[in-house]
Protein backbone atom coordinates (compact mmCIF):
# COMPACT_ATOMS: atom_id res chain seq x y z
CA UNK A 1 0.00 0.00 0.00
CA UNK A 2 1.01 3.22 -0.91
CA UNK A 3 1.01 6.71 2.07
CA UNK A 4 1.41 8.94 -0.95
CA UNK A 5 0.46 9.56 -4.63
CA UNK A 6 1.26 12.84 -5.58
CA UNK A 7 5.23 11.79 -7.08
CA UNK A 8 3.78 8.21 -9.16
CA UNK A 9 1.49 8.73 -12.01
CA UNK A 10 -0.44 5.94 -13.43
CA UNK A 11 1.03 5.11 -16.14
CA UNK A 12 -1.76 4.93 -18.30
CA UNK A 13 -2.31 8.41 -16.94
CA UNK A 14 1.01 9.83 -18.39
CA UNK A 15 0.07 9.61 -22.03
CA UNK A 16 -2.20 11.94 -21.46
CA UNK A 17 -1.13 15.09 -20.75
CA UNK A 18 -4.78 16.59 -19.37
CA UNK A 19 -7.31 14.54 -18.14
CA UNK A 20 -10.69 16.70 -17.16
CA UNK A 21 -13.55 14.43 -15.22
CA UNK A 22 -16.65 15.31 -14.90
CA UNK A 23 -15.97 18.81 -14.39
CA UNK A 24 -18.65 21.44 -13.67
CA UNK A 25 -18.10 25.17 -13.27
CA UNK A 26 -20.73 27.35 -12.00
CA UNK A 27 -21.02 31.05 -12.08
CA UNK A 28 -23.21 32.69 -9.29
CA UNK A 29 -25.85 31.19 -6.95
CA UNK A 30 -29.52 30.90 -6.90
CA UNK A 31 -31.79 32.76 -10.03
CA UNK A 32 -28.67 34.15 -11.32
CA UNK A 33 -26.61 30.88 -11.16
CA UNK A 34 -24.62 29.76 -14.69
CA UNK A 35 -23.56 26.38 -15.48
CA UNK A 36 -20.86 27.15 -17.63
CA UNK A 37 -19.30 23.83 -17.59
CA UNK A 38 -21.74 20.70 -16.85
CA UNK A 39 -20.13 17.68 -16.23
CA UNK A 40 -17.38 17.66 -18.96
CA UNK A 41 -15.04 14.52 -19.03
CA UNK A 42 -12.30 14.97 -21.39
CA UNK A 43 -8.77 13.63 -22.14
CA UNK A 44 -5.82 14.94 -24.18
CA UNK A 45 -3.21 12.93 -25.48
CA UNK A 46 0.51 14.23 -25.13
CA UNK A 47 1.60 15.61 -28.61
CA UNK A 48 -1.75 16.04 -30.21
CA UNK A 49 -3.63 19.13 -31.17
CA UNK A 50 -7.24 19.75 -30.33
CA UNK A 51 -9.38 21.89 -31.01
CA UNK A 52 -12.19 23.28 -28.92
CA UNK A 53 -15.39 24.34 -30.69
CA UNK A 54 -18.94 25.23 -29.29
CA UNK A 55 -21.65 27.96 -29.65
CA UNK A 56 -21.20 31.62 -28.02
CA UNK A 57 -21.25 30.60 -24.32
CA UNK A 58 -21.25 26.97 -24.34
CA UNK A 59 -18.49 26.68 -22.08
CA UNK A 60 -15.22 26.61 -23.98
CA UNK A 61 -13.31 29.39 -22.77
CA UNK A 62 -13.73 28.06 -19.37
CA UNK A 63 -12.84 25.27 -20.30
CA UNK A 64 -9.61 26.01 -20.89
CA UNK A 65 -9.20 28.05 -17.73
CA UNK A 66 -10.16 25.23 -15.54
CA UNK A 67 -7.87 22.77 -17.63
CA UNK A 68 -4.59 25.75 -17.61
CA UNK A 69 -5.03 26.23 -13.66
CA UNK A 70 -6.49 29.83 -14.07
CA UNK A 71 -9.95 29.13 -12.53
CA UNK A 72 -10.84 26.79 -10.66
CA UNK A 73 -14.01 23.93 -11.04
CA UNK A 74 -16.90 23.87 -8.93
CA UNK A 75 -16.86 20.11 -8.70
CA UNK A 76 -14.31 17.42 -10.35
CA UNK A 77 -11.14 16.58 -11.26
CA UNK A 78 -8.54 17.69 -13.64
CA UNK A 79 -4.67 16.26 -13.87
CA UNK A 80 -1.71 17.68 -15.62
CA UNK A 81 0.20 14.41 -16.00
CA UNK A 82 0.18 12.76 -12.71
CA UNK A 83 -0.73 15.94 -10.63
CA UNK A 84 -4.45 16.51 -9.37
CA UNK A 85 -4.67 20.75 -10.16
CA UNK A 86 -7.92 20.96 -7.82
CA UNK A 87 -6.95 20.74 -4.76
CA UNK A 88 -3.46 22.38 -4.80
CA UNK A 89 -2.94 26.02 -3.15
CA UNK A 90 -3.02 29.23 -5.30
CA UNK A 91 0.66 29.30 -4.53
CA UNK A 92 1.58 26.04 -5.65
CA UNK A 93 -0.75 26.40 -8.66
CA UNK A 94 0.87 29.66 -10.31
CA UNK A 95 4.75 27.54 -9.44
CA UNK A 96 3.03 25.02 -11.58
CA UNK A 97 1.20 27.85 -14.43
CA UNK A 98 4.47 29.45 -14.60
CA UNK A 99 6.33 26.03 -14.79
CA UNK A 100 4.02 23.94 -16.78
CA UNK A 101 1.85 25.54 -18.93
CA UNK A 102 1.47 27.90 -22.16
CA UNK A 103 -0.99 30.43 -22.49
CA UNK A 104 -1.62 32.14 -25.45
CA UNK A 105 -4.85 34.79 -25.61
CA UNK A 106 -6.74 36.47 -28.67
CA UNK A 107 -5.59 39.55 -27.19
CA UNK A 108 -1.54 38.64 -27.36
CA UNK A 109 -1.63 39.98 -23.58
CA UNK A 110 2.05 41.11 -24.37
CA UNK A 111 3.81 43.87 -22.04
CA UNK A 112 3.91 47.44 -24.01
CA UNK A 113 7.00 48.89 -22.56
CA UNK A 114 8.82 45.43 -23.01
CA UNK A 115 10.98 44.42 -26.03
CA UNK A 116 10.03 41.41 -27.99
CA UNK A 117 12.96 40.06 -25.71
CA UNK A 118 12.62 40.88 -22.36
CA UNK A 119 8.44 39.67 -22.99
CA UNK A 120 9.91 36.54 -24.03
CA UNK A 121 11.91 36.33 -21.19
CA UNK A 122 9.89 37.28 -18.87
CA UNK A 123 7.81 33.91 -17.56
CA UNK A 124 12.06 33.19 -16.86
CA UNK A 125 12.46 36.06 -14.90
CA UNK A 126 9.06 35.67 -12.88
CA UNK A 127 10.17 32.40 -11.93
CA UNK A 128 13.51 34.25 -10.13
CA UNK A 129 15.44 32.22 -13.27
CA UNK A 130 18.16 33.77 -15.25
CA UNK A 131 18.06 34.16 -18.84
CA UNK A 132 20.40 33.40 -21.37
CA UNK A 133 20.29 35.66 -24.26
CA UNK A 134 20.81 32.48 -26.63
CA UNK A 135 17.39 30.76 -25.09
CA UNK A 136 15.46 33.86 -26.17
CA UNK A 137 16.73 33.86 -29.06
CA UNK A 138 16.13 29.89 -29.85
CA UNK A 139 12.23 30.76 -28.55
CA UNK A 140 12.15 33.33 -31.26
CA UNK A 141 13.65 31.39 -33.89
CA UNK A 142 11.13 28.42 -33.27
CA UNK A 143 8.33 30.65 -33.99
CA UNK A 144 10.04 32.19 -36.95
CA UNK A 145 10.93 35.56 -35.30
CA UNK A 146 14.65 36.10 -35.52
CA UNK A 147 15.17 39.66 -36.06
CA UNK A 148 12.47 42.10 -34.43
CA UNK A 149 13.96 41.47 -31.24
CA UNK A 150 14.47 45.04 -29.30
CA UNK A 151 11.11 46.19 -31.58
CA UNK A 152 8.21 46.96 -28.76
CA UNK A 153 4.69 45.36 -29.44
CA UNK A 154 3.20 48.48 -30.76
CA UNK A 155 5.86 48.30 -33.66
CA UNK A 156 5.07 45.11 -34.69
CA UNK A 157 2.00 43.23 -36.61
CA UNK A 158 -0.84 41.44 -35.12
CA UNK A 159 1.04 38.09 -36.76
CA UNK A 160 4.32 38.86 -35.30
CA UNK A 161 2.95 40.01 -31.88
CA UNK A 162 1.38 36.39 -31.36
CA UNK A 163 4.49 34.81 -32.95
CA UNK A 164 6.07 36.82 -29.83
CA UNK A 165 3.32 35.58 -27.36
CA UNK A 166 3.81 32.39 -28.32
CA UNK A 167 7.78 32.44 -27.85
CA UNK A 168 6.86 33.52 -24.64
CA UNK A 169 4.65 30.90 -23.66
CA UNK A 170 7.07 28.00 -24.94
CA UNK A 171 9.83 29.35 -23.40
CA UNK A 172 9.49 27.14 -20.23
CA UNK A 173 9.20 24.52 -22.87
CA UNK A 174 5.17 23.36 -20.96
CA UNK A 175 3.89 20.29 -21.13
CA UNK A 176 0.50 21.97 -22.45
CA UNK A 177 -0.05 25.01 -24.43
CA UNK A 178 -3.25 26.44 -24.46
CA UNK A 179 -5.10 28.68 -27.03
CA UNK A 180 -8.34 30.73 -26.61
CA UNK A 181 -8.60 32.34 -30.03
CA UNK A 182 -5.18 32.70 -31.13
CA UNK A 183 -6.18 33.83 -34.56
CA UNK A 184 -9.10 35.55 -33.41
CA UNK A 185 -7.85 38.95 -34.46
CA UNK A 186 -5.42 38.25 -36.89
CA UNK A 187 -6.57 38.21 -40.69
CA UNK A 188 -6.63 35.53 -42.48
CA UNK A 189 -3.16 35.27 -43.87
CA UNK A 190 -1.55 35.70 -40.41
CA UNK A 191 -3.95 33.61 -39.39
CA UNK A 192 -2.95 30.81 -41.26
CA UNK A 193 0.79 31.20 -40.48
CA UNK A 194 0.26 30.93 -37.02
CA UNK A 195 -2.08 27.90 -37.30
CA UNK A 196 0.69 26.38 -39.76
CA UNK A 197 3.33 27.30 -36.79
CA UNK A 198 1.08 25.53 -34.16
CA UNK A 199 0.98 22.56 -36.73
CA UNK A 200 4.43 22.45 -36.82
CA UNK A 201 5.23 22.71 -33.15
CA UNK A 202 2.94 19.59 -32.89
CA UNK A 203 4.23 17.60 -35.92
CA UNK A 204 8.25 18.06 -35.24
CA UNK A 205 8.41 19.15 -31.46
CA UNK A 206 5.63 16.80 -30.00
CA UNK A 207 3.78 19.72 -28.15
CA UNK A 208 0.65 19.18 -26.92
CA UNK A 209 -2.16 22.00 -27.66
CA UNK A 210 -5.70 22.58 -26.88
CA UNK A 211 -6.95 25.43 -29.12
CA UNK A 212 -10.35 26.67 -28.22
CA UNK A 213 -11.98 28.90 -31.89
CA UNK A 214 -15.38 29.29 -33.58
CA UNK A 215 -13.01 28.75 -36.90
CA UNK A 216 -14.01 25.72 -39.14
CA UNK A 217 -10.78 25.97 -41.04
CA UNK A 218 -8.29 27.17 -37.88
CA UNK A 219 -9.94 24.05 -36.12
CA UNK A 220 -9.11 21.55 -38.93
CA UNK A 221 -5.58 22.36 -38.76
CA UNK A 222 -6.06 20.31 -35.44
CA UNK A 223 -5.21 16.74 -35.18
CA UNK A 224 -9.02 16.48 -33.56
CA UNK A 225 -11.93 18.46 -32.82
CA UNK A 226 -13.93 18.74 -29.38
CA UNK A 227 -17.67 19.88 -29.64
CA UNK A 228 -19.24 21.66 -26.76
CA UNK A 229 -22.45 22.62 -26.47
CA UNK A 230 -24.36 24.37 -23.08
CA UNK A 231 -21.45 23.46 -21.11
CA UNK A 232 -21.36 19.84 -22.49
CA UNK A 233 -19.09 17.79 -24.68
CA UNK A 234 -21.09 17.14 -27.74
CA UNK A 235 -19.25 14.26 -29.74
CA UNK A 236 -15.96 14.96 -31.68
CA UNK A 237 -14.14 14.58 -34.76
CA UNK A 238 -11.06 13.26 -35.90
CA UNK A 239 -8.94 14.13 -38.70
CA UNK A 240 -12.22 16.54 -39.91
CA UNK A 241 -12.10 19.11 -42.97
CA UNK A 242 -12.85 22.48 -42.40
CA UNK A 243 -15.93 21.41 -44.30
CA UNK A 244 -17.43 18.75 -42.09
CA UNK A 245 -16.39 20.76 -39.03
CA UNK A 246 -18.38 23.43 -40.62
CA UNK A 247 -21.20 21.51 -41.28
CA UNK A 248 -21.38 19.92 -37.71
CA UNK A 249 -21.01 23.28 -35.87
CA UNK A 250 -24.30 24.07 -38.27
CA UNK A 251 -26.17 21.31 -36.59
CA UNK A 252 -25.15 22.59 -33.29
CA UNK A 253 -26.02 25.90 -33.66
CA UNK A 254 -29.41 25.16 -35.16
CA UNK A 255 -30.03 22.65 -32.07
CA UNK A 256 -33.25 23.45 -30.19
CA UNK A 257 -32.26 24.67 -26.83
P1 LIG B 1 -17.46 30.57 -24.63
O1 LIG B 1 -16.00 30.76 -24.47
O2 LIG B 1 -17.83 29.25 -25.25
O3 LIG B 1 -18.12 31.69 -25.37
P2 LIG B 1 -17.55 30.93 -21.76
O4 LIG B 1 -16.78 29.80 -21.19
O5 LIG B 1 -16.90 32.25 -21.81
O6 LIG B 1 -18.14 30.52 -23.19
O7 LIG B 1 -18.90 31.10 -20.90
C1 LIG B 1 -19.79 30.04 -20.62
C2 LIG B 1 -20.94 30.57 -19.79
O8 LIG B 1 -20.47 30.94 -18.51
C3 LIG B 1 -21.62 31.80 -20.37
O9 LIG B 1 -23.00 31.74 -20.07
C4 LIG B 1 -20.94 32.93 -19.63
O10 LIG B 1 -21.79 34.05 -19.55
C5 LIG B 1 -20.71 32.32 -18.26
N1 LIG B 1 -19.53 32.86 -17.58
C6 LIG B 1 -18.24 32.75 -17.97
N2 LIG B 1 -17.42 33.36 -17.11
C7 LIG B 1 -18.21 33.91 -16.15
C8 LIG B 1 -17.95 34.67 -14.97
N3 LIG B 1 -16.72 35.00 -14.60
N4 LIG B 1 -19.02 35.05 -14.23
C9 LIG B 1 -20.28 34.72 -14.59
N5 LIG B 1 -20.58 33.99 -15.67
C10 LIG B 1 -19.58 33.59 -16.45
MG1 LIG C 1 -14.68 32.27 -25.13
Amino acid sequence: MTTHTSGTADPLETLNAVELRDVRREFGTGAGKVTALDGVTLTFPRGTFTAVMGPSGSGKSTLLQCAAGLDRPTAGSVRLGGTELTTLTERRLTLLRRERIGFVFQAFNLLPSLTTEQNVALPLRLAGRRVPKAQVREALHRVGLGTRTHHRPTELSGGQQQRVALARALITRPEVLFADEPTGALDTRTGKDVLTLLRALTDTEHHTIVMVTHDPLAASYADRVVFLVDGAVNGELTGASAAEIANRMTTLEAAPC
